[in-house]
């Protein structure tokens, strides 16, 4: 069996780190499946999919790695070509990935207690972001 459903978020940029792990669960209870997959995928290009422990230290933590991995303010080739100034959020989301796998055992998502799904959203300004949530199992 396979299902598909959304999740829509609307997120504030600069790293806004969204916890979605409610969502996700409802819906694999809503699909009925007891045991599979859950993949959870981001449409677009400056934002992705990980699992954290969603608490404001390690949020501020996450952000502040990001800043040494790929600077806000160094040249990126991306924005001489289109003039958005978010060439980082581009570099820090392919890096990030756009998509998670979590397996489903015994009806529930095998995450740990301190471990939640979340969305970042790299972009310089605020967005409505889509995240598909795709179940498969039986
Ligand atoms: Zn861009």
């Amino acid at each position: 069996m396979i299902a598909s459903g959304e999740i829509s978020l609307q997120t504030h940029g600069a790293g806004d780190t969204q916890d979605i792990t409610a969502q996700v669960r409802q819906q694999v209870k809503d699909s009925g499946i007891s045991a599979g997959t859950v993949n959870v995928f981001v449409t677009g290009s400056t934002a992705g999919i990980t699992t954290i422990e969603f608490e404001p230290g390690l949020t501020a933590d996450f952000q502040k790695m990001w800043e040494r991995l790929a600077p806000k303010n160094i040249p990126y080739e991306h924005n001489k070509h289109w003039e958005d100034d978010n060439g980082y959020a581009h570099v820090r989301a392919s890096l990030l990935g756009a998509s998670l796998t979590v397996p489903v055992t015994n009806k529930k998502l095998g995450l740990g207690t301190w471990q939640q799904i979340v969305l970042v959203d790299f972009d310089n300004h605020p967005r409505n972001r889509t995240v598909i949530v795709q179940i498969m199992g039986e």
